[in-house]
């Protein structure tokens, strides 16, 4: 029997064996991943998959988003995974209104959504978008997976890919026919491997998360680039988030203050105190153009650069690196 080796446990390996199952594939299956070296990004994301304004037809990363958006509709349809729950997703402007207005001409000026009340009548925009509970939907497609495949979970860090064989660093040994790398932010130690250099950086998110009753509907909302996630099943308030280039976890506390004194300025108050809120930080792979990639050379694979669309991207990604 072959062995295919994954080196992964975010959102990128979990679609993959979702992805894996689908296929039927016999072989057996390690997944190797440690939360204490490498915490995946995947649990630190406000995860919401949304086209947000992007169309095909206009650049190459647009196509490959809304490819990755109609893949996510239609797994919800026939699949109806656990933690994602279909809502609204609101984006507003009140500078450049000219412009925002021609990008999303059938959005209207209103003055409140929900319990959302605005100092001012704000022109928004409503699109479809999905809101996951990362935890619940990572394990959903985990458990899917398991049910079909010969998987073995190893939870260590591996130091060392020589040939068919890899080393952890609690000294596991390890041999396989077929290694595939959906490491995010770790991606860089391996791809010298396949020789190649998708001149990847490493880029900081944040965001602030609130145990908040909001109501009985989640929703999303984006207003002049600053995120309000409510998510009703897990009554959580996410308000961010920052962007900057990164490798360190340590919380961008001014910025989110910054974020969260607007958001709060702007709804009349209603949002809870700053200090209330837990700073919460991801590190993503931005690869050339915020393209991702997908790399293949001899017995190795590595799917990666997903930045800011893992959510969005996982599933269609890890069906094409199968394929
Ligand atoms: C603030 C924020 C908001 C976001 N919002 C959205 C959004 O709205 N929609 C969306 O689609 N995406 C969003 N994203 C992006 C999304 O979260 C990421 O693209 C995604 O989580 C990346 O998944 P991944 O599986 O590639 O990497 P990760 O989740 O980082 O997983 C990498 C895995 O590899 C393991 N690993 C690494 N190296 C090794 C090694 N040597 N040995 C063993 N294991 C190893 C780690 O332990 C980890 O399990 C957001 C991200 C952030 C930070």
């Amino acid at each position: 029997m072959t062995t295919i080796a994954i080196i992964g446990g975010g959102i990128a390996a979990r679609s993959l064996l979702y992805a894996m199952a689908k296929k039927n594939i016999s072989s057996k299956i390690l997944v190797f991943y440690s939360d204490s070296f490498a915490f995946p990004c995947s649990l630190h994301s406000t995860a919401i998959v949304a086209p947000r304004g992007v169309t095909a037809g206009n650049s190459s990363l647009g196509d490959t988003l809304m490819e990755g958006f109609g893949r996510f509709q239609k797994h919800v349809s026939e699949d109806a995974p656990e933690g994602v729950e279909r809502i609204p997703q609101y984006t507003g402007a009140l500078t450049k209104l000219e412009a925002f207005q021609k990008r999303y001409p059938d959005g209207k000026k209103i003055s409140s959504i929900g319990p959302l009340k605005f100092q001012e009548e704000i022109y928004f925009t409503e699109e479809e978008a999905y809101l996951i509970t990362p935890s619940q939907y990572l394990s959903w497609l985990t458990s899917e997976a398991s049910r079909k495949l010969n998987v073995e979970f190893v939870p260590s860090f591996v130091t060392e890919v020589h040939e068919k064989t890899l080393k952890t660093v609690d000294g596991g040994d390890f041999s396989f026919d077929e290694l595939i790398v959906t490491a995010g932010v770790k991606n860089f130690l391996w791809q010298p491997l396949l020789e190649a250099d998708p001149k990847s950086k490493t880029v900081q998110g944040s965001y602030l998360e609130y145990d908040f009753d909001f109501g009985e509907k989640s929703f999303s909302l984006t207003l002049e680039g600053d995120n309000l996630i409510y998510s009703h099943p897990t009554k959580k308030l996410l308000i961010g988030s920052t962007t900057q280039e990164s490798s360190w976890e340590l919380p961008p506390e001014r910025l989110l203050s910054e974020i969260h004194a607007r958001l709060r300025t702007r709804m009349k108050n209603i949002l809870p105190e700053f200090a209330q809120g837990r700073m919460l930080v991801g590190l993503r792979e931005k690869a050339k153009k915020r393209e991702p990639y997908l790399l293949k050379k001899d017995a190795y694979k590595i799917m990666g650069g997903l930045y800011k669309n893992g959510y969005t991207l996982g599933l269609s990604l890890a069906e094409k690196i199968l394929s």
